[in-house]
């Protein structure tokens, strides 16, 4: 029998789902949760408690959960990158930065044309290495979630970074406030999230897919994937068969590659980003707000493509 807490709105959400699992609630005490990152390896999930300016830490095989880092530039969004190492957006620090395998901290990218950036938001490695970050307001805007300052850039843009040569290139510039993002299985496309109804009246709270050109590294065109009814869609995953499963106010919402909504996972409180994890990857972390949550499903997170050379 399917919990309650999935609502099938397409058949096709019940052979992501199944009968007898239940969502489990693994942690509570945060202040914002957000920016959860897997580490195989090592079989751990980070994320951030936003407000609380630091970075919490549970490990699968045991159920713990610790402080992983106190006072880290209110980190909001994070990945893993191709090497295995931490790439975090930093809303304090205004920056993208990466941990090191020796544990150091290495600022990636904190300003673009000499003047600093926002407070990146949310992160996602392709498989050249190149890192794709969104730069809205929300850690300038006050703080509660960073240092209130005023912006020094034109806008709230769509980053593509090359850390091996610094190059920073404005890939999209048409986001009122671009938030998660991620690429398709096979990089041809990249949803971006646009929150822009936090600050203009009856402003976006969509998802858009971009159509990344043949170049790989610039955008060709972009629709309008998936609109929020009510809040906006925040931090997102895709899944091995190009499913978007995305934050919502009430939870998680699934959207199949055509765009049709096939069904929800309901929490109680606001869900600001999910992760992929577990062994076989098919474990959804759920950060929401106050807690952190995992479901197991019937599908795993998309494996991305070998290593361009
Ligand atoms: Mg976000």
């Amino acid at each position: 029998m399917l919990s309650e807490s999935f609502v099938v709105e397409d058949p096709r959400f019940l052979r992501l789902v199944m009968g007898n699992i239940a969502v489990e609630k693994l942690f509570t005490g945060t202040r914002w949760a957000e920016g959860p990152a897997y580490f195989p390896a090592g079989r751990h999930l980070i994320w951030s408690d936003i407000p609380n300016n630091r970075l919490m830490r549970y490990d699968e095989p045991s159920g713990s959960v610790s402080v992983f880092e106190q006072v880290c530039g209110h980190q909001n969004g994070h990945t893993v990158d191709r090497e295995g190492r931490l790439i975090a957006c930093e809303q304090g620090g205004r920056c993208v930065s990466r941990i090191e395998f020796d544990g150091s901290r290495t600022v990636l990218a904190d300003r673009y044309e000499g003047r600093r950036l926002n407070s990146p938001n949310d992160v996602v490695v392709k498989s050249d290495g190149s890192i794709w970050f969104s730069d809205p307001t929300y850690g300038i805007d006050g703080d509660y979630e960073g240092y209130k300052a005023p912006s020094e850039q034109s806008g709230s843009y769509l980053f593509r970074l090359v850390p091996s040569t610094d190059e920073l290139a404005i890939v999209a510039s048409d986001f009122v406030r671009p938030n998660g993002l991620a690429f398709s299985p096979d990089e041809s496309l990249l949803y971006v999230a646009d929150s822009g109804v936090t600050h203009i009246e009856n402003g976006p709270r969509h998802i858009r897919r971009l159509v990344v050109a043949a170049d790989g590294k610039s955008i060709a065109s972009s629709t309008v994937f998936a609109t929020a009814e009510v809040g906006f869609f925040d931090g997102f995953r895709v899944d091995s068969a190009g499913n978007v499963w995305t934050s919502a106010d009430d939870g998680v919402h699934c959207y199949a590659p055509d765009g049709t909504r096939l069904g929800r996972i309901l929490i109680p409180e606001v869900v600001g980003n999910v992760e992929f994890g577990g062994l076989k990857r098919n474990r959804l972390y759920i950060c929401g707000t106050t807690s952190l949550y995992a479901v197991f499903l019937n599908t795993r997170a998309a494996v991305r493509p070998a290593r361009a050379v």
